[in-house]
């Protein structure tokens, strides 16, 4: 019924890793996020169509605003001629990609005081800047807060999936959606860990499961077990914010102190990290002490 197509990150973004773009063909073709975007890839996901037919793409469906997910979607609808659609809550994102910096700003104090130097913080700063500089913004793309979309036989509805970021969809045809960065197996990037949860809920009503990163598909146990997962994360936080702890530190603790290459890589453990504290401050699990995090109860 579908295709998957594997287009690997430039290595400076990370070795290794990969984002799964899936591949739709009814009376129309549908391509569901595109990946990075270098040179190298316009080739790859050149010949991986041509390899599988395809000679125009009729719309690619945005799960969220990351460029991990956009990267190729200007190239793509220049050369299939494609319709972009993204929900209007990552319309930002796409506007200007700067607007990804907006957060580092709004948050400077917090990491700040929470032990980051701020020649440290300029270093991924103007490297996140780097990459968002040669970013290609798709020149037209259409929002939508709710899509039904009928391609032929299969009708696509959205899923509203917040939490990873707040226009986060998951596309979903009978029991199976392509649910992008709302889960991942054994990770948990996001901007909103409460939305996160819920989404995870939402889920669990599939069957069949397919990410953007990672294994594929996820299964409700999968889901389930990544639930476990936030869960001891919260309570590794509960446990070492004890005696007080700075965010840098608890950072440490949980992710090590490997300075990653990548400035997106490097920000997402800081992100990550802010969000369970805001969650549990927001439980009452986590005080706020000046630069400190303390716990105030010793487990969930
Ligand atoms: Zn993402
Ligand atoms: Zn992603």
């Amino acid at each position: 019924m579908f295709a998957t197509i594997t287009i690997p990150f430039p290595e400076y973004l990370g070795k290794g890793k990969a984002t799964h773009v899936y591949l739709l063909k009814d009376e129309n073709t549908v391509l569901i996020d595109t990946g990075l975007d270098s040179k190298e890839n316009r080739t790859f996901i050149k010949n991986k169509l041509k390899e599988l037919n395809i000679s125009t793409i009729d719309y690619i469906l945005l799960t969220h605003g990351h460029i991990d997910h956009f990267g190729l979607a200007n190239y793509l609808q220049k050369e299939f001629g494609a319709e972009i659609l993204i929900h209007k809550l990552d319309k930002d994102k796409l506007e200007d990609y700067r607007n990804a910096i907006k957060w580092f700003d709004e948050n400077y104090e917090l990491i700040i005081e929470g032990g980051y130097s701020r020649e440290e913080l300029n270093e991924i700063k103007n490297k996140l800047i780097n990459v968002i500089n040669m970013i290609e913004l798709p020149e037209s793309y259409r929002i939508y807060e709710n899509l039904k979309l009928n391609i032929g036989r299969n009708t696509i509805t959205s899923i509203h999936l917040p939490g990873h970021t707040p226009g986060s969809v998951g596309y979903s045809i009978d029991d199976t959606i392509f649910c992008g960065d709302a889960a991942i197996e054994g990770s948990t990037a996001i901007e909103n860990f409460r939305r996160e949860l819920d989404s995870l809920q939402k889920l669990k009503c599939f069957n069949n499961i397919y990410p953007s990163h990672k294994k594929i598909p996820l299964t409700r146990k999968d889901i389930e077990k990544l639930e476990n997962h936030f869960i001891d994360r919260l309570e590794e936080i509960i446990k070492i914010t004890k005696n007080g702890m700075r965010l840098k530190d608890i950072v440490i603790r949980i992710y090590g102190d490997k300075i990653y290459e990548s400035p997106i890589r490097a920000l997402i453990p800081i992100r990550q990290v802010i969000s369970y504290l805001l969650y549990l401050e927001e439980e009452g699990y986590v005080i706020r002490k000046g630069y400190l995090w303390i716990s105030t109860k010793d487990s969930l």
